[in-house]
């Protein structure tokens, strides 16, 4: 299937740490785009002459709703041309074209199990998506457990509205792994911030296997292929409930 192009307009931009900036980008009136939470779209970017070396793919982090806006959560690489182009050259009104939406990282129609949400970083954004399309959209779920791994205090994304969200979504944890800052006492008994991995919190609280969760994770590498073997080959889950996108 060839996949529909939109040109957008930037219309924020707003740092949330040293290295991760919100997008936000509107579509012409006329334009109409549907996507599922947890999906992506690719970028055309303006960084090389061949156009398969220009495309990078953002996770929407918005829920879909009936604007024509979107969210992006992006983190900027050392030496990364894709990032350093939208960090340092994109400015508000410029344009940006892209494909999409695609992916099968969505939850099904049906929510009949527990989530486990794990990610780093921004990995954050397909999670919120689905979280804020759950809570407004009054889906049927049952718990959600989100666990979120940086490496400072100063990095923990969208800490204020997950931190709301927890008086507002029944069944709703969260949880934070600092990894290279010490645990952090809050004045709150309603989420944590632990020191360490993600990997410990999850090998704790589910060490147990158990039929009625599903595991989502996104992020990179590193993180996400220590926890599939943890989950499958340490813990036993089976591997039809791990589901994960890979940022690279
Ligand atoms: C489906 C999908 C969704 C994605 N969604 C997001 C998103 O919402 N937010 C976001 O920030 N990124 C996301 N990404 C990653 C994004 O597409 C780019 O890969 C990323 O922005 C780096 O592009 P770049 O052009 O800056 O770096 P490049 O010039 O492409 O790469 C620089 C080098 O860094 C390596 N590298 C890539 N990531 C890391 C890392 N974390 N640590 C160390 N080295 C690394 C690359 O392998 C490469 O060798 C997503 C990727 C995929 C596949």
């Amino acid at each position: 299937m060839a996949w529909k192009w939109y040109d957008s307009t930037v219309t924020k931009i707003e740092a949330v740490s040293s290295t991760t900036k919100r997008f936000w980008v509107s579509l012409p009136e006329t334009e109409k785009i549907s996507f599922k939470a947890g999906q992506f779209v690719t970028m055309d970017l303006p960084i090389h002459e061949k156009r398969l070396k220009r495309w990078r793919s953002y996770s929407i982090a918005n829920a879909p709703d009936a604007t024509n806006e979107l969210e992006f959560c992006i983190v900027k690489l050392e030496g990364g041309l894709g990032s350093t182009y939208l960090f340092d050259t994109l400015k508000l009104g410029d344009t940006i074209r892209f494909k999409g939406p695609s992916g099968g990282f969505v939850l099904p129609e049906k929510v009949e199990k527990d989530l486990v949400f794990i990610c780093t970083g921004t990995g954050v954004a397909p999670f919120r998506s689905m979280i804020w399309d759950l809570y407004q959209k009054k889906k049927a779920y049952r718990n959600i457990h989100l666990i979120f791994g940086t490496r400072f205090e100063e990095g923990i994304l969208y800490r204020q509205e997950f931190e709301t969200l927890l008086t507002k979504i029944e069944g709703f944890q969260y949880d934070v792994a600092l990894s290279r800052a010490p645990a952090v006492a809050l004045p709150s008994s309603a989420w944590k911030i632990h020191a360490g991995y993600v990997h410990q919190i999850y090998l704790n609280q589910y060490e147990t296997v158990r039929p009625d969760l599903d595991f989502y994770l996104c992020g990179w590498s590193n993180m996400i292929d220590e926890a599939v073997e943890n989950l499958i080959l340490k813990l036993g889950y089976d591997k039809t409930q791990v589901h994960y996108e890979l940022y690279g």
